[in-house]
């Protein structure tokens, strides 16, 4: 199935033994229940964390080099999301009843001072981000957020007062990205859609929405320079959307075999990092020149040896053949019977890191080089994050570790 952009209101082929390869740093334990997000401190050996066990914690690396928590305050509801503005140590926690709580962090890290909190949404929080805007000369901070309560809004970040009336979507909102330059929101639900919305000081609108994935949409990233997003979701599809480039395009990468639920964008070098439930780490090379995967082509007969499908029944009395099961070629999309796609292959240039089904033709015309390199993290993924000047990547797992990998021979 072809993604669309719809209007509306190198590498090694070696799988897991590369020598390129992430290095296990760290694995920092301690939670007694979900682990939601880790990120690293900047220019700090220091990481903060959120989990369903109501803690907010921010762990230090000791003499020993291991890292303990320096910090563990608990919240009255599970905290699910957390948002750190470094230059400020800012730090603001979305909890799972809706509420927003603002932090300062200590120069040491060794304490938070609260500074007040957001009553955002009335269901748990699942993205947010800080923002700064000038209007009319005065300087704004403003919090956006989405929650399973169906809502994107945004707030004041200094007095908590909502601004304008939210963007009320059909199903649960589970993920938010947003372009500060051109103030531009993209919010992902969990039926899979992407809704993009102009955030303005006198209220939201609603530009378009982006159809391609057909679960839940787990992470959404923003690529500032060239205005591309990137999609994830339980679909195990991951699209990169061409927003701002001119060309509308959506291309897609087919890797994992569970759902992905994280991304992470590594602008210098044009790579995606991605990772999911099936406890692999792929990196992809967005450099190499991709196509967009072929609609699939609907006929009553096998487009190549013109056997007749199931439902065909003129077709199947006239030529006294039982009918077949319809398929598609994943490289030029023509519908074909069994017999005649089944060769498996991947389709680098396609998205396909992983074996598809092709037709003859098709097979022998592929270029099999691999865009992209895999890597096993042993632990299902819920999230990672990218320390881009350490070169450091830290993956939370549903084992409740959280480890911190060094990938600078991968990046
Ligand atoms: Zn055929
Ligand atoms: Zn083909």
């Amino acid at each position: 199935m072809a993604a669309q952009i719809k209007p509306g209101p190198s590498s090694s082929n070696d799988k897991f033994n590369s020598n390129r390869k992430p290095v296990l740093l760290a694995k920092l334990e301690g939670c007694s229940d979900n682990v939601n997000k880790a990120i690293i401190i900047p220019e700090t050996d220091g990481v903060i964390s959120v989990s369903s066990d109501r803690s907010v914690r921010v762990w230090l690396k000791r003499d020993s080099g291991q890292y303990w928590p320096s910090i563990c305050n608990y919240l009255p509801s599970p905290a699910v999301d957390l948002f750190y503005r470094p230059i400020s140590r800012q730090l603001f926690v979305g909890q799972e009843n809706g509420t927003i709580s603002e932090y300062i962090l200590e120069e040491d890290f060794n304490r938070m001072e609260p500074i007040g909190d957001i009553l955002a949404h009335y269901g748990r929080i699942t993205g947010m981000i800080w923002t700064e805007v000038s209007i009319d000369g005065t300087v704004e901070q403003w919090i956006l957020s989405t929650s399973r309560d169906k809502r994107f809004q945004y707030h004041n970040a200094k007095n908590g007062n909502p601004i304008g009336p939210p963007f009320v979507c059909a199903a649960w909102c589970t993920s938010l990205e947003y372009d500060a330059e051109s103030a531009h929101a993209f919010v992902g639900d969990y039926s899979g859609n992407i809704t993009m919305l102009n955030i303005k000081a006198d209220g939201l609108q609603v530009v378009t929405t982006l159809t391609g994935h057909t679960a839940c949409i787990e992470m959404l990233t923003w690529d500032s320079s060239t205005r591309r997003l990137f999609s994830a979701g339980h679909d195990r599809l991951i699209i990169i959307w061409d927003i701002g480039g001119g060309h509308g395009t959506a291309y897609e990468l087919h890797g994992h075999t569970n759902r992905v639920t994280s991304l992470a964008f590594v602008s210098p070098k044009n790579q995606l990092i991605s990772a999911g439930e099936d406890s692999v780490l792929v990196f992809w090379d967005l450099n190499a020149e991709r196509k967009e995967t072929p609609p699939w082509a609907e006929s009553d007969n096998c487009e190549s040896c013109s056997r007749p499908f199931l439902w065909n029944i003129t077709g199947i009395f006239e030529r006294k053949q039982f009918g077949s099961r319809q398929h598609h070629c994943r490289a030029c999309g023509r519908a074909l019977c069994d017999k005649c796609s089944q060769e498996q292959s991947t389709i680098p240039s396609m998205g396909f890191e992983l074996p598809v089904r092709v037709c003859k033709f098709c097979s022998s015309n592929i270029d099999h080089t691999p865009l992209a390199t895999f890597h096993d993290t042993k632990h299902s993924v819920m999230s990672i994050t990218m320390d881009l000047q350490r070169k450091c990547v830290v993956t939370v797992g549903q084992d409740r570790v959280i480890k911190i990998w060094d990938v600078s021979t991968l990046i």
